[in-house]
């Protein structure tokens, strides 16, 4: 089975795929972690992508479409996957068509995480993660047990995300709004989407998940 998670910044996508991951052996592609990687690496895409990234701005299509192509020629056909950021505007939705049919695989369907976009700008800004294992915590919502020591492997470096500020969080909303959102209706005229309410608890948004893919 292969889905697309759709939602703005914060939305949960990253949460949710990991879960999906751990419970069902699919797995997550997520453009955002391997543009990430790519710029520390300073390889070529990832000179590319920085200051784009840290602008919140969007890194070009070929540029995405490119490297997700490439991971899934690592994968099995039985390998089912979770593109978390991708695609992100119309002409990676295109893409993605052609890159999946060209591997003889297909989209089964696209869960949107329905959000409040105040929450998220809380959400996104407060959060950081465990520099070894990459737990995740929040300022306000999930501190260590202990200050200053992760809960998981007892690190004390953490690290936030450079764009993880008020002002490009702003700009990721904005193009969530301009670019990825007005994909939708793509995936609706063809019935793939399934609408989940993303601001309940993690545990609430994974089982209505599992619901709609019936994965129990
Ligand atoms: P978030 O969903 O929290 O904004 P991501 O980790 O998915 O974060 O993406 C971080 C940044 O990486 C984006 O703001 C953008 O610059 C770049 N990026 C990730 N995926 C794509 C994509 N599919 N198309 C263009 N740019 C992307």
């Amino acid at each position: 089975m292969d889905i697309i998670l759709l939602g703005p910044p914060g939305a949960g996508k990253g949460t949710q795929a990991s879960r999906l991951e751990d419970e069902h052996g699919m797995l997550q592609l997520s453009t955002g972690d391997m543009l990430r990687a790519a710029v520390k690496a300073e390889t070529p895409v990832g000179l590319k992508a920085k200051s784009l990234m840290e602008a919140g701005e969007l890194v070009p299509d070929e540029v995405v479409s490119g490297i997700i192509g490439d991971k899934l020629d690592e994968l099995g056909p039985d390998q089912g996957v979770i593109f978390d950021g991708y695609p992100r505007t119309a002409a990676q939705a295109v893409s993605l068509d052609e890159i999946l049919a060209a591997r003889g695989r297909k989209l089964d369907r696209v869960i949107e995480l329905e959000v409040d976009e105040e929450a998220l700008v809380e959400r996104i800004t407060g959060r950081f993660t465990c520099g070894k294992c990459g737990e995740g915590y929040h300022d306000k919502f999930k501190q260590p047990a202990k200050d200053g020591i992760c809960d998981v492997c007892g690190s004390e470096e953490f690290k936030r995300r450079p764009d993880d500020t008020e002002e490009t969080v702003r700009t990721r909303m904005q193009e969530y709004r301009a670019k990825t959102a007005p994909i939708l209706p793509i995936y609706e005229e063809r019935q793939l989407v399934s609408k989940v309410d993303g601001m309940g608890s993690m545990q609430a948004v994974s089982d209505a998940i599992e619901a709609v893919l019936a994965l129990d």
